[in-house]
């Protein structure tokens, strides 16, 4: 999430309702905090620590009506506030309300509920097994030999489906991942369908827990919003459900979503939000333990380094513990595949590493990356910051390139300037693809002073990088492209999105693709579309068959790089042993492989990217080569033969060739 996104959500004034000596606030470690839920009674429990009163109202409903049973709740140990209900309580929904320093706080559904109604103000009392589709006792997530293994495929669900031309039913919905044999008006497959035929091997779902910007109870207007403004982080998000005002329906459904994508083999990863909330002193946090929750500046005000208005503490015990048990629940429960942590530099490296061990405890094949910085300062000192400058610090974590994204593409900052892939070649984007190449890790040929953003390398190993020239943040990649190559022709500006994207799928570490990339999709040239209409996001699907060119160059780039482990090597010790630079002609890079040496059949391969927008010659070493890529085509059932020597590549475009 950029920056400049939220921003703009922030609502709440900049007040803290209380800072206490938060110290002292005790740790509860055990796991029933939340609802527990059976026929005779439902027992409701929550971590107050600094509460003088907290009262428990039952209701009929989700929204509306007057409280069935309003009960005051009892003092427990360690911070904890707890009642219960007798009676199979199954339907009904509840809330908690706080008084606290002589102060009665709003109402909230507290912050470990699991099921929530309408707009996520009341909590639902469920039982969790009748959220379980038929099957799902037989759901398996998608095993990973090495994180280098997943390429991802980055989708908001209303830009996936939304469209009138999806072919799919349940637009903008959870369930549209599980509709087969979708197709588009030329009769091209689309939806899940679709994600087989690219050969993605995880999506990644942006914000898909309850967040706050859309009204559930008004689904009609068709609002859009990515969703980066988390209200309740264990419930799913019922705009994505068919029903909101029902809470097993959005669970159930997510289920199936998981349950379907499973079963065409392709994972799931949620994009979690812990850093920040919606909003600030109205946050289920903020109702429960005021202050606690989030970090202060030096004046006692909520700090912002997230650009939201406020920002989480999960150095503090019961937030490194709200976080770590939230992920868990969403892996066990849901079978979730990978989590990616937004601005996760804000959080913690002791938590990450937390996660991730808790993680490994669940299944080691569940991968976890993040946004390696923040929106704004933080009083967390630079040393404990999750960022991409300490990521040796927390093994098996991947973060974000932005240097080989914004090698290949232009800098973020300036909408003019445009990257290696684009025709601007100097020796810092040429380093920077280069350090893209290696995975950011540590390489002997690679100059790291010369690299974008970063004079070292991030990485202990490639699977800890994910290399990408695209995302939901800022211009989408044809459009950044119209952008900064204005004076090129439209076949030309295709070969770039076409050569960036080589440079991304052939690169050590683990790629990452924009949804309707491999459609040539555009977004009107608007950067930041986070609450912009359907109209500006969704997938025209009729581009499937308008740039069938581009999806099977994409198509046939991500299958070169599942059946050949040279292009995804797991430990640093085997690049710089496997991968060596050669010198090339001026915006150009040149490299080989010894794929023999990993257990590839193409026992050397040999990968040139020419960012000039001419051609040049190079010298070919000598050799039985088989190009597979070559002026902008893959070939890779029909490879051409060269024996080497001089070899004209031609402008914007990629070599990929083996023997
Ligand atoms: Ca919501």
């Amino acid at each position: 999430m950029a920056a400049v996104v939220c921003g703009v959500l922030t609502m709440a004034c900049k007040t803290q309702t209380s800072v206490g000596d938060f110290a002292t606030y005790p740790e509860y470690t055990k796991n029933d905090l939340g609802l527990t839920y059976t026929p005779e009674k439902s027992t409701m429990k929550l971590w107050a620590p600094a509460a003088e009163s907290v009262v428990l109202r039952i209701y009929e409903e989700g929204l509306g009506g007057e409280a069935l049973e309003t009960i005051q709740m009892k003092k427990g140990a360690k911070g904890t506030w707890s009642a219960s209900v007798e009676g199979d309580r199954k339907g009904q929904f509840y809330t908690y309300q706080v008084t606290e320093e002589g102060k009665t706080l709003d109402e909230t559904p507290g912050v470990w509920n699991k099921a929530v109604g309408a707009n996520g103000l009341r909590a639902a009392i469920i039982d969790l097994a009748d959220t379980n589709p038929e099957g799902w006792a037989d759901d398996k997530r998608i095993e990973v030999e090495n994180f280098s293994d997943i390429v991802i495929y980055e989708m908001h669900h209303r830009d996936f489906s939304i469209a009138d031309n999806s072919g799919i039913t349940n637009k903008g919905k959870f369930l549209a991942l599980t509709e087969k044999g979708t197709r588009t008006p030329e009769g091209l497959a689309s939806g899940i369908d679709h994600l087989k035929e690219l050969g993605i091997t995880h999506v990644h779902i942006l914000p898909s827990y309850d967040y706050g910007s859309i009204d559930e109870t008004r689904l009609e207007e068709n609002n859009y919003n990515w969703g980066y403004d988390p209200k309740n982080y264990n419930a799913p998000e019922g705009g994505y459900s068919t029903d909101p005002f029902t809470p097993e329906v959005r669970i159930r459904e997510m289920k199936q979503m998981v349950q379907a994508l499973h079963e065409a083999g392709i994972g799931v990863i949620m994009d979690v939000v812990y850093n920040h909330t919606f909003v600030n002193d109205g946050s289920n946090f903020s109702l429960t333990a005021p202050g606690y929750y989030y970090r202060q500046n030096d004046e006692g005000d909520y700090s912002n380094a997230s650009g939201c208005g406020n920002e989480t503490a999960s150095e503090r015990p019961m937030v490194r513990r709200y976080i770590t048990e939230s992920v868990k629940y969403w892996a066990k429960e849901f079978h979730i595949d990978g989590f990616r942590f937004d601005l996760m530099a804000i959080h913690d490296i002791e938590t990450m590493n937390l996660i991730r061990s808790e993680l490994d405890k669940i299944s080691p094949s569940i991968f976890v990356y993040g946004e390696g910085w923040m929106a704004s300062s933080t009083p967390l000192p630079v040393e404990q910051q999750a960022s991409k400058h300490n990521g040796p610090k927390f093994p098996r974590i991947a973060v974000f390139s932005d240097d080989i994204r914004d090698g290949l593409r232009g800098e973020w900052m300036s909408a003019g300037e445009g990257g290696f892939a684009t025709g601007k070649v100097t020796n810092r984007q040429k380093e920077s693809i280069k350090f893209g190449v290696v995975g950011a890790t540590q390489h002997p040929q690679v100059d790291y002073e010369a690299v974008n953003y970063s004079s070292a390398p991030y990485a202990n190993d490639p699977i800890e990088v994910i290399n990408y020239v695209s995302c939901h943040d800022d211009e989408c990649l044809r459009d950044k492209i119209d952008m900064v190559a204005k004076d090129a022709t439209p076949e030309q500006r295709k070969r770039m999105d076409l050569l960036a994207q080589t440079v991304v799928m052939t690169s050590q570490g683990v790629p990452f693709i924009f949804c309707g990339e491999e459609l040539y999709r555009s977004k009107q040239h608007i950067r930041n579309t986070y609450n912009l209409p359907d109209e500006v996001n969704r997938i025209d699907w009729s581009h499937k068959a308008k740039h069938n060119d581009v999806f099977t160059y994409y198509k046939e780039l991500i299958r070169m790089r599942r059946n050949h482990p040279a292009f995804r090597m797991a430990t640093t010790e085997q690049v710089v042993e496997n991968l060596k630079f050669h010198d090339s002609p001026e915006g150009t890079v040149m490299y080989t492989i010894n794929g023999a040496a990993v257990g590839d059949d193409w026992s050397e391969v040999l990968v040139i990217y020419n960012g000039n927008r001419g051609g040049v010659d190079v010298d070919f070493p000598m050799g039985d080569w088989n190009l597979v890529c070559e002026d902008g085509r893959m070939q890779l059932d029909s490879p051409r033969p060269f024996t080497g020597g001089s070899f004209y590549v031609h402008g914007t475009s990629a070599i990929i060739a083996f023997k």
